[in-house]
């Protein structure tokens, strides 16, 4: 880092200021602090991961945060999501997560990548910075971090999170082992459930999270003790943290002796994903109960409200929809007009997802899921709808 630092060789009397906890401690001090200045960090997602990574890199003076992210904030990402706010729903991820960052330190030099990260752009977009933080929620864009760092050779501070349990660990560095070390191959499609299906404790990415930045401060300042060769498992339930011992794997398809994967790959394919999980994962398609009152209330004519329960479900509470069991979708498909805006529902959202990838196979374009069904309804439209 020394040709780095005498490119700017100091900071500025607000940044001593604003930094001044640093400071004066001998194992950050003037010369990490100005190596936390010149470092240059990607992160994967703006979600419950990225959240924290990205608000305490910025608080901390990482001085250039790239961020990843294609999504539109949800009013179900607010229970963990902290960079965004209720205000933001609706809007990109990436210009909420943005203004958040700013606001916190307008020193952060703030890069916006508003696209999937995909075998396609990875390499190109990780190779500007010198660590990549995993803020992913899918294996197959978890492959594919770690591949690319692997290839790009740039660390990879790794998160997950489920319900109550989080791991940690940084990947790929030169000596230590990567994600595929740890897993060879991803479980079957369907075996791990999303976060969307099993659900996950607000405040856990905050914990998972919070590890991931401590990493890449430590990493960027080049002191302590890393988490390379450790997988850190936490249980927030039972609030227990444990390490397993990892080591590089010399058979590693990526990172062994003879890497059989030498450029990226097809991770959809590689994860086993079909069109139904993909639905799932991504939430394009998707639409809120608040939109759909919105549409509703404003008496948009191209609206189809398409309910797939059974009849006898249809008698406790409706929509007023048109009821088609999803059963009886297939045989009765033709009821159904192409040029209308449909809104699928059922109790839950199970059912209606799957209606949503039959309509989409059968060359319906303008087909949504009410995410969370009649019962999100009944709990944020109607309370005085009665839930089953
Ligand atoms: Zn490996």
């Amino acid at each position: 880092m020394d040709d780095v630092i005498t490119q700017s060789p100091t900071l500025t009397n607000d940044e001593v200021l604003r930094y001044s906890r640093h400071l004066i401690m001998p194992e950050v001090g003037m010369e990490g602090q100005l190596k936390l200045k010149q470092a240059k960090v990607l992160c994967i997602g703006a979600g419950g991961l990225g959240s924290p990574v990205a608000m305490y890199l910025a608080a901390a003076g990482v001085g250039t945060l790239g961020i990843v992210d294609f999504d539109i904030v949800d009013f179900t990402n607010l229970q963990r999501q902290i960079l965004h706010s209720t205000d933001d729903v609706g809007r990109k991820k990436l210009d909420s997560a943005a203004e958040t960052v700013s606001a916190i330190n307008p020193n952060v030099e703030v890069r916006k990548f508003e696209t999937r990260l995909t075998s396609q752009n990875a390499l190109e977009i990780i190779r500007e910075f010198d660590i990549v933080v995993d803020g992913t929620d899918n294996f197959a864009t978890r492959y594919l971090v770690n591949d690319a760092c692997v290839l790009t050779g740039k660390p990879n501070v790794y998160g997950s999170i489920f319900r109550f349990e989080g791991q940690a660990s940084v990947f790929a560095t030169k000596d230590g082992p990567c994600y595929r070390c740890l897993y060879p191959e991803p479980p079957p499609p369907g075996v791990v459930p999303s976060c969307a299906e099993g659900g996950v404790l607000g405040i856990l990415p905050g914990l998972v999270g919070v590890i991931q930045a401590t990493e890449t401060i430590k990493l960027i300042l080049g002191s302590g003790e890393s988490l390379i060769g450790r997988l850190l498992l936490v249980d927030a339930l039972a609030m227990r943290f444990r390490e397993l011992k990892l080591r590089k794997n010399p058979d590693c398809p990526v990172c062994g002796d003879h890497p059989t994967v030498t450029a990226l790959i097809d991770y959809e394919q590689f994860c086993g994903i079909r069109g139904e999980e993909k639905a799932a994962n991504a939430n394009i398609g998707d639409m809120t109960p608040e939109e759909l009152k919105q549409k509703m209330d404003a008496g948009d004519k191209d609206l189809f409200v398409l309910d797939v329960r059974e009849p006898n479900e249809y008698q406790i509470c409706n929509l007023g929809g048109q009821l088609i069991p999803l059963n009886d979708l297939p045989k009765r498909v033709g009821e159904l007009d192409k040029s209308k805006e449909i809104v699928v529902h059922c109790k839950m959202g199970g059912r209606s997802a799957k209606a949503v990838d039959y309509l989409k196979q059968q060359g319906f374009n303008n087909v949504h899921n009410l995410v969370g069904g009649i019962n999100a309804w009944a709990d944020r439209i109607d309370p005085k709808m009665p839930k089953y």
